[in-house]
């Protein structure tokens, strides 16, 4: 089916991803998945090219479109691509959104211009060892110490842990106050008491550095503060939507992908004297896959302008999260089976596909986390 929610200003910018993405990615993405990081210098190409900051206003060096399509854009040939390493989803419209949505003016003139730059790389460090999906677990802690917060505490699974030049970090700011005593302080590289674990070893996206993170005694500015004293949770439940749009559009993305591989794979792939496409269970298959494919996407474009438009709920863009993310993760598997032994050598993309796409299930709130979301406000 012809999509429709792509003007041509939308496609050109197509041509302008896939531009970058063939000169200054791919060329050297494997290098990158060897070394575990990507350079910073892949970040300042990508913030000369305009792929930096596309919702942020421009008199602090964005695009000033606020439009998510853009970035839906971005998702899909990164996603086609199979590059996960350099993270520009998770700065622009994970991150990017805290810094333009709740920080004061002075801040953004600190943060923003690196931000869009490439610069300063982000991240947001909610997860600790102990706190994942209950975030009402958090124990790192910023205590009022007059003229700064002091920082005491560890996170875990943070991507961009190792770039990172700003983490915005959730820390437990009134004690007795629960979920509602959280908010959110923003540690810049350098600052004494910040230190970083190893790069984690992960079974997908090795060019991603994730790493643990730990706050010994950090003195932060006060005016680090992002947000509303004790407003953290508030603020999360605002922003994990886009989130979770962005997961769900890199999750269909790649499923649409896989099952193209792999329809191109057994029309080429013999076996008892003819291509395996002429047996009908490889048919029923294929047919199976596409017709989910297309119904979600039918699905997930609708998500994509609601949400471009500011009408996505929070318990719609849950379910474009586990909905698409599941298929995405039995499309892989499924891809995998149809390529045989070849599907399990990892110079094989769909091999590559199912181990990079298996988190898609997890972060960002995990399938269950969702569909707690979507039952909780339906039987409210
Ligand atoms: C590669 C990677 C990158 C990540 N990046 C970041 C990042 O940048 N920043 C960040 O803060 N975090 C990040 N995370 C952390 C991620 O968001 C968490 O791993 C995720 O939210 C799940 O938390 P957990 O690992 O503690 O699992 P748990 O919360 O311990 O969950 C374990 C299992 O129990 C299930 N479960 C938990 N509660 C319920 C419930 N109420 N009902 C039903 N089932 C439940 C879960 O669904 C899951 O299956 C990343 C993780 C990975 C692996």
């Amino acid at each position: 089916m012809q999509r429709q929610i792509f003007t041509d200003e939308h496609e050109a910018f197509r041509g302008t991803v896939r531009t970058f993405l063939a000169k200054e990615v791919l060329p050297h993405y494997e290098q990158w998945e060897e070394d575990g990081i990507v350079p910073r210098e892949a970040w300042l190409a990508a913030g000369r090219q305009g792929l930096l900051g596309l919702a942020v206003p421009e008199e602090y060096g964005g695009g000033g479109n606020t439009d998510f399509r853009y970035s839906a854009v971005l998702a899909e040939e990164f996603t086609r691509a199979g590059v996960s390493g350099l993270a520009l989803g998770l700065h622009n419209d994970i991150i990017g959104p805290y810094l333009t949505g709740l920080a004061t003016e002075e801040q953004k003139r600190r943060w923003l211009p690196g931000f869009c730059s490439g610069e300063t790389i982000t991240a947001i460090a909610m997860t600790e060892p102990g706190a994942g999906s209950d975030l009402q677990g958090v124990r790192t802690s910023a205590e009022d110490k007059g003229d700064h917060w002091l920082l005491n505490g560890s996170k875990t699974f943070i991507s961009n842990g190792i770039l990172a030049d700003l983490v915005i970090v959730v820390a437990k700011t009134s004690p007795e106050g629960g979920a509602k005593g959280l908010s959110l302080v923003v540690v810049e590289r350098g600052a004494e008491g910040f230190e970083r674990g190893r790069n984690l070893d992960k079974i997908g996206q090795k060019s991603q550095d994730t790493a643990e993170l730990f706050f010994n005694d950090v003195r932060v500015p006060k005016e680090n503060l992002l947000g509303e004293l004790d407003g953290a949770f508030l603020h999360l439940m605002t922003n994990l939507a886009q989130e979770r749009m962005g997961i769900a559009v890199a999750g269909i993305a790649a499923a649409e992908h896989l099952v193209e591989i792999t329809t191109r794979y057994v029309k080429e792939r013999e076996a008892f004297g003819r291509p395996l496409s002429k047996l009908q269970h490889i048919r029923f298959e294929i047919a199976e896959m596409a017709t989910e494919c297309a119904v979600t996407r039918a699905f997930l474009d609708r998500c994509i302008v609601d949400h471009s438009e500011g009408t996505l709920d929070a318990v719609h863009a849950s379910m474009a999260k586990w909905w698409a993310t599941e298929l995405q993760k039995r499309v892989a598997d499924r891809c995998l089976q149809l390529h045989g032994g070849y599907g399990y050598m990892t110079d094989y993309r769909v091999a590559k596909a199912f181990t990079d796409g298996r988190i898609q299930t997890i972060y960002g709130g995990t399938t269950e986390i969702m569909k707690e979301i979507i039952g909780r406000s339906l039987l409210a």
